[in-house]
């Protein structure tokens, strides 16, 4: 269990948090215009659709940007100074906030090249999150 604060689920984001869950990042293509919105939403932000497919994404992508912290905000991250949040530039367009991990905070650089997992951190939840990707074979 963890005592850091965890995503909302409503009735509008719980299929997300339900393909996370599986380990599968999903987001919505609309089905009128064919934009792939991030955050979920109930209306495409370019045409107004409401009609929307779950695209499953590769989960690769790059660093866009990032921040190191090097001091708590909520006392639950205490144990994890420095940490690092990222904005990631997805394959598939949409852009990204999360946490970047297995890289020490002064190896990154923007335009890493990244790889999804996901933080299994309770039954409900879990969190995509990034690390550098593999080297292509
Ligand atoms: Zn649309």
């Amino acid at each position: 269990m963890t005592t850091k604060p965890l995503p909302i689920i409503t009735d509008d984001n719980r299929e997300y948090w339900d393909y996370c869950q599986k380990h599968e990042l999903r987001m919505q293509r609309c089905r009128d215009c064919g934009h792939l919105r991030f955050p979920v939403s109930f209306l495409c932000p370019k045409c107004h659709s409401t009609a929307a497919d779950w695209e499953r994404l590769s989960g690769r992508g790059k660093v866009y940007s990032y921040v190191v912290y090097r001091m708590p905000y909520h006392p639950a991250y205490q144990d994890d100074i420095p940490y690092v949040v990222a904005f990631i530039d997805l394959a598939e367009g949409p852009r990204m906030e999360s946490n970047l991990t297995g890289i020490a905070p002064e190896d990154i650089k923007v335009g890493l090249p990244v790889e999804l997992y996901f933080d299994d951190v309770n039954e409900g939840i879990s969190l995509p999150k990034f690390r550098p990707a593999a080297k292509e074979a």
